[in-house]
């Protein structure tokens, strides 16, 4: 039996596989406690954007825990909170006036839903249905995996999860994706909820803006709640602050976290537009946004985002995003001709390489992947067969070779 009482998420500790310890980390680079250095090259689980013990964050954390650390936020404020609402108002969608805070992803996910909800019911129309995408993923909560796809992550929970409307994935069949939209539409829906432009635990699934775009259109026309859940794209990942933005779409709500506080600490908004909030809005208490948790808007996480969006309009944020993606550009011809490879995406600073032919989540070459890459000193942490890269921007060349050579390699195991 191992020595530690942790119980660690995703990971099935029957197989014993090794945990190391990590001791430090900055930029790109893992330092673990017996003195590897290891490459993130998946940005910590997709949330490091500008490299890990950022100073300029560092030390807005610091500063903040020593000034408040933690106030209730039902009927209180704070100045970091109205700062980071401020400062997300300005560079969001001037659409989305409204900005609530929560604390991860799943949350932020929650939190759309309930709003969408809420929406109906206050305007007297009580609509609940849901619409996903086929392979979207938007966390782990019950509501969240409710309005993900069903599959191996969710199988054991399945009796928990509310029924919703699921929209074909539009790879190649466009025309049957916004059919069947339509189609949900028109019977009444609450909200339809994607990943816009990258389905991300799903396999890096992307599809184009075309699609993102109509899709929203049709939703409008029927007053359906548009969600855009940005929590993986968001934060230049697609190469634009937002993926929505590549395909002109605004959401009726956003949500955001991940890259938030440039990955340095937990903290999720969902942002909706006024008639959302004016729909909770009167002097009946009864229709107030029923939605909390003890650290809502916590002063230090707030700090943290307001250093990320200092970073943003200071520094050549969006010029490193684009050196990325060029920088990957020839790894990634080169690989995509690779017999082991049988299926290529890319979308702004995300690479995804299928190899040895879509085997799924439980594929056993996941395992073997994991840990030849482990072996390389390289945090890869495949999806089924599905291997992809999502570094932080700040990732050097010969980091960036280190990670595409051990992919080289590993294709020898398929
Ligand atoms: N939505 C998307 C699109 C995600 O990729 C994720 C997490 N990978 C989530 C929601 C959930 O975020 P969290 O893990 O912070 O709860």
């Amino acid at each position: 039996m191992s020595a530690s009482s942790i119980w660690h998420p995703f990971t099935q500790h029957g197989l014993g596989e090794p945990i190391p310890t990590v001791a430090r980390a900055k930029g790109a680079i893992l330092h673990t406690a017996d003195g590897r250095e290891i490459v993130d090259a998946i940005s910590s689980w997709w949330v490091t954007t500008h490299g890990h013990a950022n100073p300029r964050i560092a030390a807005a954390i610091a500063e903040q825990a020593s000034r408040l650390d933690q106030i209730i936020f039902a009927g209180w404020t704070h100045k970091p909170a109205e700062e980071l609402a401020a400062g997300l108002r300005a560079i969001m969608p001037a659409e989305l006036t409204r900005v609530f805070f929560s604390d991860s992803g799943s949350t932020s996910v929650e939190v759309a839903l309930k709003m969408a909800l809420g929406f109906w019911l206050n305007r007297g129309e009580p609509r609940h249905r849901i619409l996903m995408l086929e392979h979207g993923y938007h966390g782990d909560t019950i509501g969240a995996m409710s309005v993900g796809a069903r599959g191996v992550f969710n199988r054991t929970y399945q009796p928990l999860l509310f029924d919703v409307g699921t929209i074909p994935f539009p790879a190649g069949r466009e025309q049957d994706t916004l059919d069947a939209l339509e189609r949900a539409c028109r019977d009444g829906a609450a909200a339809f909820i994607v990943e816009p432009l990258i389905l991300g635990a799903g396999g890096m699934l992307t599809y184009p803006p075309m699609t993102l775009a109509e899709m929203r259109r049709i939703c409008a026309v029927h007053g359906v709640l548009f969600i855009a859940d940005e929590v993986m794209t968001g934060w230049g990942r697609t190469g634009t602050l937002l993926a929505c933005e590549q395909a002109g779409v605004v959401p009726d709500i956003l949500c955001l976290s991940k890259g938030l506080t440039g990955g340095a600490v937990p903290l999720a908004v969902t942002m909706a537009t006024e008639p959302i909030y004016e729909a909770h809005l009167s002097d009946n208490r009864a229709h107030m946004f029923f939605h909390s948790s003890s650290y809502t808007a916590n002063p230090i996480a707030c700090a943290a985002a307001n250093a990320n969006l200092a970073i943003w309009r200071d520094e050549p944020v969006m010029e490193r995003v684009a050196d990325l993606c060029r920088r990957q550009a020839d790894y990634f011809t080169a690989l995509t001709a690779h017999p082991a490879v049988t299926g290529a995406r890319r979308l702004g600073t995300i690479v995804a390489l299928e190899l040895g032919g879509g085997r799924g989540y439980l594929s056993d070459l996941a395992p073997r992947l994991l840990a030849f890459f482990a072996a390389r000193d390289v945090l890869l942490r495949p999806l089924g067969d599905t291997v992809y890269v999502m570094p932080p921007y700040c990732i050097s060349d010969a980091e960036l070779g280190r990670v595409y050579q051990a992919i080289e390699d590993a294709c020898a195991l398929v």
